[in-house]
């Protein structure tokens, strides 16, 4: 090993020893919480640029180059500087000239200090003077700049992840995926500090990035839902590929809009949000509000902001797919009981046809031939009923066009009311009707007989031979209600509010043939009037149904 090696080797090794005494009474200083102004302040040499003698420096300056300020004045400025290979740099600034170098200084005691020069030439006092700026390049300055920043920045990080931590917590809370994105993003913003954010999700079917949530030019959250785009080429292939770093554009990266326009410049951040380690989408941040720089925790904030989105969606997703499946479940239970009981409603008459339809050709007899010919029309007539009561169980699923009429509901009752005596009387059953003129609503007369048919049949239907059905009106405030009393069957508490479900009927009922869809049918049409059904029963002593219609001007006042 040459001697040079050695030699500067040990140069490097009294470098180190030399920064770190320094780093260590920099430490001290910070310890005791004295001021390190002199650390902290300007290095300046003050030079005649006629002689090149030192004429003036700042307190930092003797104390970097350990000289006192005598001892200075004494010295031209290229005596203290080495000059390092590396080429000078000359900018033009405000049409002020500068000059930006590297090379390194002497301290008193010989060893060489790195340093950046800015060189300034001013006149003061009608002489040219120049300063010369330093900025120490040593280990020690660099750390001491380092950790001051980073000690700045780790506070506010570790406030901003005390949040984050928070703001997870609460969005745990939100069973709805969009409320949660929608708080997500309006979160981000007020309480992460984040100018905008938007989150966008990764639509497998159509190969689209699908939007949910941002922030739009003004500042405020803007629903993206609708919004999609492809991905080729850009950095979601990235992500896509098992990238799961943050993606940070840095100043000057143009800023989109949720339409991929350009709408400015500024920085960007894009992390991607992840489940189980798959892809499912990115949350992207930038600063195009505020325009204040990046600071440095930001991405790493982001990132972890969206692992926890990432990982929420997932939960949230399959809370609502479980709701969904719970649906799906609920209306294959439905269809399931439908075609049974559809089956079975069919079957009995469809036989009864059958059966009659071949007695028929083999009697004789007239009055049995009459006799199997009326049966044979009333089961057609009940089969045509339940078909009737499908199609309009399916047909108000969606809006009802009501053809709306003024109308007196005591005169309407009284109209309505007569064909089901016959029905009544042939079940020895006694229908009495309760009403007076003069109480008037608003309503389509084709469907609230309908609606009000499917009641007082049912009463007739599920009430003894003997018994009674009672009809009434009930005088509300601003409403008027149609009772329909039966000392009937009755039902059980557990199943009364079972009874308005589409296809639901009462098991103990089971042998009525109605279709399950006669209350539901009613229900729709006295909503869609703006009313309501009410049902009270005791089981096996009657029931009470009442609907109840908002009232218009009555009749004697109008
Ligand atoms: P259905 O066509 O079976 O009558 P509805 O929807 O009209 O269908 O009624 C649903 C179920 O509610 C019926 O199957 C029956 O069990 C019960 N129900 C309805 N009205 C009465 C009533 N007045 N008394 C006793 N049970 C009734």
């Amino acid at each position: 090993m040459g001697n040079n090696l050695k030699a500067s080797r040990l140069q490097q090794l009294e470098a180190i020893e030399r920064d770190y005494v320094r780093l260590k009474r920099l430490i001290d200083y910070a310890a005791k919480n004295q001021s390190v102004g002199s650390y902290a302040g300007s290095v300046v040499f003050y030079v005649d640029e006629a002689t090149r003698h030192i004429v003036d420096a700042t307190g930092s300056a003797l104390d970097l180059l350990g000289f006192t300020l005598e001892e200075l004045r004494t010295l031209r400025i290229d005596q203290l500087e080495s000059l390092n290979d590396s080429p000078k740099t000359t900018y033009v600034e405000s049409s002020q000239e500068e000059d930006i170098y590297h090379c390194s200084y002497k301290h008193r005691d010989g060893y060489l200090i790195p340093v950046k020069v800015i060189k300034r030439r001013l006149v003061w006092r009608g002489k040219a003077i120049v300063h010369y700026f330093l900025e120490e390049q040593t280990l020690h300055q660099r750390v001491w700049h380092e950790l001051n920043r980073r000690e700045d920045s780790g506070f506010q990080f570790q406030q901003k992840l005390k949040t984050l931590n928070e703001i997870s917590l609460r969005l745990n809370l939100i069973e709805s995926f969009d409320e949660m994105c929608w708080l997500g993003v309006k979160l981000g913003i007020e309480q992460l500090g984040f100018d905008r954010i938007s989150l966008w999700f990764l639509d497998v079917s159509r190969n689209v990035m699908a939007g949910s949530f941002g922030v739009d030019e003004q500042g405020r959250i803007r629903d993206e839902r609708g919004q999609s785009w492809t991905f080729d080429g850009t950095h979601v292939m990235d992500f896509l590929n098992g990238n799961t770093d943050p993606v940070v554009r840095l100043e000057e990266a143009p800023v989109y809009n949720e339409k991929s326009e350009i709408i400015g410049f500024g920085w960007h951040i894009s992390v991607p949000m992840l489940n189980s380690g798959q892809f499912i989408g990115f949350m992207a941040a930038d600063n195009f509000i505020h325009h204040y720089p990046m600071k440095n925790y930001e991405p790493e904030l982001l990132r972890l902001y969206g692992i926890s989105i990432g990982h929420l969606t997932a939960i949230t997703r399959a809370r609502q797919q479980t709701f969904d499946l719970r649906i799906e479940q609920e209306r294959v239970q439905m269809l399931k009981a439908f075609i049974r009981d559809v089956g079975h409603d069919f079957r009995t008459p469809l036989s009864v046809i059958n059966i009659s339809s071949y007695r028929i050709r083999n009697v004789q007899d007239d009055e049995q031939k009459n006799s199997l010919a009326q049966t044979i029309q009333e089961q057609v007539r009940y089969v045509n009923r339940m078909i009737d009561d499908m199609l309009g169980i399916i047909e108000m699923q969606s809006e009802l066009a009501l053809n709306l009429t003024r109308l007196d509901i005591g005169r309407f009752l009284e109209i309505m009311i007569q064909p089901f005596h016959v029905f009544a009387a042939a079940k020895r059953i006694q229908l009495h009707l309760e009403s007076k003129p003069g109480i008037m609503v608003q309503a389509d007369t084709n469907y609230l007989e309908e609606a009000l048919g499917k009641i007082i049949n049912n009463a007739i239907q599920y009430t003894q031979p003997d018994g009674e059905v009672r009809v009434s009106l009930r005088q509300h405030p601003h409403e008027v209600g149609i009772c329909i009393r039966d000392n009937g069957i009755g039902i059980e508490k557990q199943n009364l509010d079972k009874v308005f479900r589409p296809l639901y009927r009462v098991n103990a009922a089971r042998t009525n043939r109605g279709s399950g869809l006669g209350l539901s049918i009613a229900r729709i049409i006295v909503e869609a009037h703006h009313g309501r059904i009410t049902a009270e029963s005791v089981f096996g002593q009657g029931s009470v149904f009442e609907v109840i219609l908002p009232r218009q001007q009555d009749a004697q006042t109008a």
